[in-house]
């Protein structure tokens, strides 16, 4: 533990030293991220923390942002979807058209989670992720620091190394906040509407937009790859 942590560290700082204000952390609120808000903020590392309210988040998930902001004050930077936009696309689409076809759940992806994100990273040098290898085969070669084709920027990976067995035993040991549904099979958490909790085995990506094929469940978006997904249609966190 102590030389994942080590290992962690030096790349926050890294990443902090070369790019001051011009870094960012967008944080899904996953178990890993609670790991990185403490370590953050317990080392004054000044980073900033963004996360993203698409405003069909669980009532766990502004639980624990309470919770956050009772252990380390202000710390997260919760931004928002363009009101305009969400008005737009529910008219166009209904409220829950996202179940209807891939293309309004991407549209909703996008508007709800993409675009906020592009404004978080726009004049930014460098963003953090809390992506672990082991949590997809398609996440297996995640490199300490790469370079985004998507966004342009680099892409710092700096729990690349944790397992999901370790960043457990962090948040134990170190009694931190997390998302409660993860007491209830729930393992990777976003919307409400479009999470649901797994069976033993199951891939934990399954927990996501369940109800499509198998090919678009591989990733949430944020981190496609340029190739996967054209700039503004897919790639939508970390987990949100
Ligand atoms: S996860 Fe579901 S509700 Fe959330 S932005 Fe995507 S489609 Fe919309």
């Amino acid at each position: 533990m102590n030389t994942l942590m080590d290992e962690t560290l030096l790349l926050l700082k890294e990443a902090s030293d070369n790019h001051g204000d011009k870094l960012v952390y967008s944080c899904s609120l996953s178990p890993q991220g609670m790991v990185l808000i403490d370590l953050i903020c317990q080392y004054d590392l000044g980073i900033r923390i963004v996360t993203l309210d698409t405003g069909r988040l669980p009532k766990a998930t502004y639980d624990l942002m309470a919770s956050l902001t009772d252990k380390y004050g202000g710390i997260l930077d919760i931004r928002f979807p363009d009101s305009e936009e969400v008005q737009n696309m529910v008219k166009s689409d209904g409220i829950n058209g996202f179940y209807d076809s891939l293309e309004n759940r991407k549209r909703c992806c996008a508007i709800r989670k993409i675009h906020p994100l592009q404004k978080v990273l726009k004049g930014k040098e460098a963003w953090i992720t809390g992506r672990r290898k082991d949590e997809s085969k398609n996440r297996a070669d995640i490199q300490a620091v790469e370079d985004d084709p998507v966004y342009g920027l680099k892409k710092y990976n700096p729990m690349r190394n944790w397992t999901e067995k370790d960043v457990w035993a962090y948040i134990r040991d170190h009694e931190l906040p997390y998302n409660a549904l993860h007491d209830q099979f729930y393992v990777s958490i976003g919307c409400d509407c479009c999470t649901r909790a797994i069976s033993m085995g199951e891939d934990p990506r399954s927990g996501r937009w369940w109800w499509e094929n198998e090919d678009t469940l591989v990733e949430c978006g944020l981190h496609v790859s340029s190739l996967k997904a054209p700039k503004g249609e897919n790639e939508s966190g970390d987990g949100i």
